[in-house]
């Protein structure tokens, strides 16, 4: 016997970017097919004309595309299957399950209006319990005489969302259903339209919101909340699928760097939690570091590069010794980029400018002894080979002196001879970036002035 195949769906209305809500939605979507290997259809739901742009739909396809979310069939457009649904509104009317109905218009609808008597399609609610079992929660029961007889189309050609959803739903052969937590009200109207047109009823999964540090809703307010900010922030595709898989999921091990194909093995819709899901970008950030570490070095330069070589001109030696430490400072690309244009790494390219007077260590002590322990360091530093110019045998030509002397006395001027800043890499690192010539110039230029 074979089982049937599973076809999920993702059918997002072209309202705004893709909110990263609605990305994960996706997300577990395309994860539960491929897993039981299913597939997924897409579907722009853009019946609303007044809210609908193309130009989202143009960002909810990209967005997609750049999260690497495919699908098995689609896009499918609403707006392109008014035919359709005018078959099967035709049909509700006909078998008694839908009527016509005339609108008396709002009581204080202004005079003219008045006048007008519109007609509309309603859905003859049997007022009746039903009852669904929820893949994440559980039995969910309604009472459907509080929705009464609702409209489910303007007139045969103008469908509204329910009577679209559904009849899509039954043509395209949807199985499963996985959807956000504000979809659960929603699940009664359509499981009607479902008995009214003979459709077998999916399995249904809501899935629950995600919510800003405050519990409320995430929403703009609280900051990005498109996948296209998350992009333009400097985030990588992968480490924004690991973490929306995570908000709201988890394996039940440690387990906590995901690649996609990962993600597919592991993922259990029935081991998604029922609690709304916090929003942590402290979290989404770790992640994203942890896959940095993980890009090809090849990839990571075509990452990296062109943001220095906004500002600099970098050889293939300098390159392969900040790269190291330059990841160790930041999270994301976009922190990297920010980090370039405030100068943070000046000091690697040019001859760093700065007051003297900082020099001191802690501001204590005088710009004599200051000169004194730099003409020290710099007698140490010739010693040192060129070619043996490591930060290890930089500190052990330094350190004896700077236990003798005071550490911070000696290695706070020689690093702030090196790099101008208040924060920057050990002196140790720094003379082995910037190699034994420079070094040794910059630190001669600082004493010079002293
Ligand atoms: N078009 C709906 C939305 O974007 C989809 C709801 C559903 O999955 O049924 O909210």
């Amino acid at each position: 016997m074979t089982e049937k195949q599973i076809v999920t769906r993702f059918p997002p209305s072209p309202t705004g970017f893709l909110h990263i809500g609605r990305a994960r939605t996706a997300l577990y979507n395309y994860l539960f097919a491929k897993k039981h290997q299913g597939k997924m259809v897409f579907r722009i739901e853009d019946t609303d004309k007044e809210r609908s742009k193309k130009e989202f739909e143009n960002n909810i396809i990209e967005s997609l595309e750049w999260l690497g979310i495919t699908y098995d069939e689609g896009p499918f457009r609403q707006s392109e299957r008014e035919d359709v649904y005018k078959k099967y509104l035709k049909k509700l009317i006909d078998d008694g399950f839908a009527y016509l109905s005339q609108e008396k218009p709002e009581e204080n609808a202004d005079p003219a209006e008045k006048q007008k008597r519109t007609e509309v399609i309603r859905f003859k609610n049997p007022n009746k319990k039903i009852t669904f079992t929820d893949l994440i929660r559980g039995v969910i029961e309604f009472d459907t005489t509080d929705l009464g007889d609702f409209v489910i189309a303007k007139s045969l050609e103008e469908p509204l969302y329910h009577l679209a959803v559904v009849v899509d739903d039954f043509e395209m052969g949807i199985t499963h259903i996985l959807r956000g937590e504000d979809g659960i009200s929603n699940t009664p109207r359509q499981i009607l339209i479902q008995e009214g047109i003979s459709a077998p009823r999916p399995l249904y999964a809501h899935i629950p919101l995600i919510l800003a540090p405050d519990r409320s809703k995430l929403s703009g307010r609280h900051g990005a909340v498109s996948v296209t900010e998350y992009k333009d922030k400097g985030y990588l595709p992968e480490a924004l699928i690991n973490y929306l898989a995570l908000l709201g999921w988890n394996p039940g091990t440690e387990q906590e760097i995901f690649s996609m194909d990962d993600l597919i093995a592991q993922f259990d819709i029935e081991k998604v939690q029922k609690s709304g899901a916090i929003f942590n970008e402290e979290k989404l950030k770790w992640i994203n570091k942890e896959h940095i570490k993980k890009l090809s070095p090849e990839t990571l330069e075509k990452a990296v590069r062109p943001l220095l070589e906004k500002k600099y001109a970098v050889s293939a030696e300098q390159y392969a010794k900040i790269v190291p430490i330059i990841l160790e400072r930041i999270s994301t690309f976009g922190e990297l980029s920010l980090m370039i244009d405030s100068g943070e790494f000046d000091y690697f390219f040019m001859t760093p400018s700065f007051d003297l007077s900082n020099l001191l260590w802690k501001g204590k002590g005088d710009l004599a002894t200051a000169k004194k322990h730099l003409s020290e360091v710099i007698v140490r530093l010739e010693k040192v080979s060129e070619s043996g110019f490591t930060k290890e045998s930089v500190k052990e030509a330094i350190w004896p002196y700077a236990e003798e002397v005071g550490r911070g006395d000696v290695l706070w001027p020689t690093r702030f001879s090196l790099s101008g800043k208040d924060k920057s890499p050990d002196p140790f690192v720094l003379a082995e970036v910037l190699g034994k010539t420079e070094t040794l110039t910059r630190l001669q230029a600082v004493v010079a002035k002293l």
